[in-house]
């Protein structure tokens, strides 16, 4: 063995054991005849000395010592020393001891690292931390969040396991999959011009072992979509994926609403805003927060005075769909610049401009937009803000889309100017209720809101074809801090229901057979009454880890251009590896 202890192992009580530790040369610190190296390994930091001159350490041994530099592999043998009183380090765990050393083997010398290990790396350029990403997880903070995704995946798996659930691989060269998203294509040498889709998500598989009877499915799932790039997005990603039968929502949403708050309030420092999560509608969450994955960490609700203003002097609001807008506390004496940056916002989201208002000793103060409005419309507008003197009210007239969005948008930034969202806090919250469908207005039919196997809640299914906008759906969605963390739903199980499902959506039976007539075939065989979800592993651990985006908890991600720019991919690829597969690129 290269090492009889890890390097954050030793304590006082290892005074004057002989030991042998290996790692990387973290710090050097030189002070003429004496030299103190930092000794990093995954599990920590030792402090080893080498003194000139002294019994312990014979001259060679302090050349070595000299020679060392940052990131050096290097093993030592030496002697636990007490350190003396005043030089123990209690913000170090092996802080009270150091290692004299009696040996300095250079396992590995190391060229000088292109940037620090010894910060958090916030100051360097994202792309150079991953073209030399074996380097970045170097780092304290890396480590740290590596191992939180794996304690939170082991105690999802220990926490399934003890209540029944299968842990199932399911395959990666598969079939298109109806997440909504595009597909990555793998060409097939064996035939000719078809293709495997990589998975989206396992969501028909886990459908499937539903019907072959396995009753509680779940997979650490790998997923693959090709979208767009964003902070919470990757080309892949993983998910807790599952599947449950003989279960209705609430089955689902108490699974795992328990193994969240375990997990938080047992593994992590972080506190849950409450038990039990609460529920909103996706009509109410529309309403109050303008999107469907509100940051509950705060208030700020969005009032709508939309009936109040409908003969309104100010044409704004008066010839506006929909009059929506928050109280900014305390912000009543925002400057002209200060409101400037909030309308670029706005505008930014699509709406036309931000109307602001501001509420005084007197009540709303009679400038601008304001001094157009009559006292009736004013009392109504402060009763909906429940605002105080000395506020700002922010209103977006528009349709109820760009309100919603803006004044979401504007609501966050809000939040984080007056520092609202504690971010040690976990604020989950269930958003139920959905519509079944979204109306897409480019291609002129119904799309499923989540996917097309979620069922429609009992009470619409007779008005399924006759109105579909407003059938609601056994859809659930799990939101946190802002962030959209997992959604699921209770399936259709019976093929007549889905048939009708996807004449709706606008796919041919034809073409429907050809994409899952594995699925509605089996449904023909006795598939059970089952639903699941599909928790975010990447952006949980992102939450309970405080960092700002899914790359910093995933070990080998991808850049925000969907590139690896450590090993170069994607990369070309030779003629004859073309040619095997039948393709041919076309400029
Ligand atoms: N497959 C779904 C998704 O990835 C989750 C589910 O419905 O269970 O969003």
């Amino acid at each position: 063995m290269f090492k009889t202890q890890t390097c954050g192992e030793l304590r006082a009580t290892d005074d004057r054991k002989i030991v042998k530790l290996a790692g990387w040369v973290h710090r050097r610190r030189d002070h003429g005849g004496v030299i103190f190296i930092d000794l990093r390994d995954r599990f920590g930091i030792t402090q080893v000395v080498i003194r000139s001159g002294t019994p312990d350490a014979a001259e060679d041994v302090f050349k070595v010592a000299e020679s060392l530099r940052s990131e050096y592999v290097a093993q030592i043998e030496g002697v636990v020393e007490l350190r003396p009183p005043n030089m123990r380090n209690p913000k170090m765990e092996t802080g009270e001891i150091e290692v004299g050393a009696t040996r300095i083997v250079v396992l590995n010398p190391a060229r000088t690292t292109p940037f620090l290990i010894d910060s958090d790396g916030r100051d360097v350029d994202e792309n150079i931390r991953l073209r030399y990403r074996y380097l970045d997880l170097r780092r304290e903070r890396m480590q740290k969040n590596l191992i939180t995704r794996h304690r939170f995946i082991k105690f999802i798996r220990d926490y399934l396991d003890a209540r029944g659930f299968l842990e199932i691989e399911t395959p990666i060269l598969f079939k298109t999959t109806p997440e909504g998203a595009r597909d990555y294509l793998v060409p097939s040498r064996i035939y000719p011009g078809a293709f495997y889709a990589l998975p989206q998500s396992p969501q028909q598989l886990k459908q499937l072992l539903q019907v072959a009877g396995i009753e509680r499915y779940f997979q650490i799932a790998r997923c693959f979509r090709d979208e767009d790039q964003r902070a919470d997005r990757q080309p892949e990603f993983t998910q807790l994926d599952m599947e449950m039968s003989f279960v209705d929502r609430d089955d689902v949403l108490q699974l795992i609403e328990g193994l969240l708050t375990e997990f938080t309030e047992k593994h992590t420092s972080k506190k849950l805003i409450a038990k039990p999560f609460p529920r909103f509608s996706y009509a109410e969450a529309m309403e109050k927060y303008g999107i469907d994955k509100p940051d509950i960490r705060f208030g700020l609700e969005l009032f709508n005075v939309t009936a109040a203003t409908r003969d309104s002097q100010f044409q704004v609001f008066a010839g506006a769909p929909v009059v929506k807008g928050f109280a900014a506390p305390g912000c009543g004496s925002y400057t002209r610049k200060q409101i400037d940056e909030l309308t670029d916002l706005a505008k930014r989201k699509g709406a036309k401009g931000l109307v602001t208002m501001v509420h005084d000793a007197q009540g709303i103060r009679s400038q601008g937009a304001a001094a157009k409005l009559g006292d009736a419309e004013k009392a109504a507008i402060l009763a909906a803000a429940n605002s105080k003197p000395g506020d700002l009210l922010l209103f977006v007239a528009d349709s109820a889309k760009v309100a919603n969005e803006t004044l979401a948008e504007l609501r966050l930034e809000m939040g984080h100017r007056l520092k609202l969202a504690d971010d040690n806090v976990m604020a989950f919250c269930w958003v139920i209720d959905f519509p079944l469908f979204e109306w897409n207005e480019e291609e002129k039919r119904w799309d499923p809101s989540h996917h097309m196997f979620t069922a429609p809640k009992d009470e619409y299914i007779p008005t399924l074809e006759s109105n579909p906008g407003g059938v609601l759906s056994k859809q659930y969605d799990l939101a946190c801090n802002g962030y959209e963390v997992g959604g699921g739903s209770i399936r259709i199980h019976r093929r007549d229901i889905q048939e009708i499902i996807m004449r709706l959506i606008g796919l041919e039976m034809e073409d429907a057979r050809r994409k899952f007539g594995h699925l509605l075939e089996a449904f023909e065989y006795g598939a059970p009454p089952h639903g699941g979800i599909a928790p975010g592993i990447d952006r949980l651990t992102m939450l309970y880890c405080d960092e700002p985006n899914i790359r910093e908890v995933i070990a080998f991600p991808k850049n925000q251009q969907a590139a690896d720019v450590m090993a170069g991919a994607p990369s070309p690829v030779y003629d004859v590896q073309l040619k095997e597969l039948h393709l041919k690129i076309v400029d």
